[in-house]
């Protein structure tokens, strides 16, 4: 056939009319009708989408979003745990068809107490991850109320709606991760004399948006301004989750443990209480004596804590998560076809330096990049197809580096 004679099989134009003919097995398809099938396409996948969840999402049980956790995440099975039951009910509730009887489920909004490094935004991660929802993470601390200098509580919907890519549905089942919920804390037990008017602000203002409301949100943040054109968010189905260290929360609790104590024979008590995991006996009245407003704790309902770090779990966390740091590295070098091996000692002796200098599992990938920096840069451009890292080299190379400044700082 000659090639002018040549038409699209779906249309029926000639090739001189089209821009390009795409040739088949034995049909053609030109550029218009290309444009025409992808719009098919994605308008059908709007309505599979439609309710914006994963297919998958109704499937999952909650022991099966703590198997996905425990590919992450090492340890934390109780937080684990509780996260799985909270996300499985969030997103029932969702899914609920509109029922005659009276009974609303309640959202299950989170927190989240433990030190800084132990894992909090990584399991918010992990969840929105594996729900295949957006997710924002957002810090309190540049939070204040509407008229001051930082940012409107709004401003953690425009951060949604951008992970969303502007997908205002996918937001509406996105995950807002709050860290440092605690430091928007009422300063001192005593409200009357010590109150701290814009922390309270924040929180109040933070109220509406976990009960569920709607919100006029200015799409590429900033302040309102009675030019920019809002985009309506319903907080509703979003699942919020806050972090915080809650530093010295160990007293409030101990206290606590200490009255009840009294009646009980004290060293009977003494015995089952753990001493350096206080935070494993918290409860919301804490949150409140902390400085969390009541109403607040009550629209977080699921309270849990985070053990802290010890040598075990951060020499785990250097090797066993899907992405682990270590396994990091082996990838990157077998790009550059090296063989890369680290020996047990020296990866105790990374473990013990993230001890030493105070970093938590934060600071593993930074002793890990001042110990390989040096070889990442040499070798590619070497002839060596291994690399062996014991001991002796990771701690020459960590003393030569900058990394020990650290120290002074923590
Ligand atoms: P937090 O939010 O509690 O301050 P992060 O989740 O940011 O802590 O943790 C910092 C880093 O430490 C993460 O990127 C992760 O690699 C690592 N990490 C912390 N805790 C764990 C854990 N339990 N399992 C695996 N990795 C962890």
């Amino acid at each position: 056939m000659a090639k002018e004679e040549l038409e699209c099989s779906f249309c029926g134009r000639k090739k001189p009319e089209t821009s390009l003919l795409i040739a088949g097995l034995d049909a053609h398809i030109c550029d218009r009708c290309i444009e025409q099938a992808h719009g098919i396409v994605l308008e059908e996948a709007k309505d599979i989408n439609k309710n914006g969840l994963d297919s998958d999402l109704t499937l999952k049980k909650p022991k099966e979003i703590k198997d996905f956790l425990d590919e992450y995440i090492i340890g934390q099975d109780f937080t684990k745990k509780v996260m799985a039951v909270a996300v499985y009910n969030h997103y029932k509730r969702l899914l609920q068809p509109e029922s005659d009887d009276d009974i609303e489920i309640q959202k299950s909004n989170i927190v989240m107490v433990g030190q800084t490094g132990t894992g909090k935004t990584l399991m918010a991660k992990t969840i929105a991850r594996m729900l295949n929802v957006p997710l924002a993470i957002v810090d309190a601390t540049v939070l204040t109320e509407a008229g001051y200098v930082g940012e409107d509580v709004e401003s953690i919907l425009t951060r949604l709606l951008q992970a969303a890519d502007y997908n205002l549905e996918k937001a509406e089942r996105g995950i807002v991760f709050i860290d440092e919920i605690d430091k928007i804390a009422r300063k001192g037990d005593n409200p009357s004399i010590t109150r701290d008017v814009s922390g309270e602000g924040v929180q109040q203002a933070l109220l509406k948006l976990l009960e569920g409301t709607t919100v006029n949100v200015p799409p590429k943040g900033g302040r309102k301004h009675p030019d920019q054109k809002f985009i309506e968010v319903n907080t509703e189905h979003i699942l919020f989750i806050a972090g915080g260290a809650f530093d010295g929360i160990e007293r409030v609790i101990s206290k606590r443990l200490n009255m009840q104590a009294v009646g009980f024979s004290a060293s009977m008590s003494d015995e089952h209480i753990e001493r350096d995991n206080l935070l494993k006996y918290i409860i919301p009245k804490d949150l409140k004596d902390f400085g969390l407003i009541p109403e607040i704790i009550g629209r977080l309902p699921v309270l849990t804590h985070m053990d802290p770090l010890d040598k075990e779990t951060l020499r785990a966390i250097l090797t066993q998560p899907k992405n682990a740091i270590i396994k990091q590295y082996e990838k990157l070098f077998e790009m550059d076809d090296i063989e890369f091996e680290i020996t047990s000692p020296a990866l105790d002796y990374i473990v013990e330096k993230a001890i030493e200098y105070k970093l938590g599992a934060r600071g593993l990938r930074s002793l890990c990049e001042a110990i390989f920096t040096d070889a990442m840069f040499d070798l590619p451009s070497s002839d060596l197809s291994s690399f062996k890292v014991d001991k002796e080299y990771a701690q020459f190379k960590l003393e030569k580096s900058t990394i020990k400044k650290l120290k002074a700082v923590s």
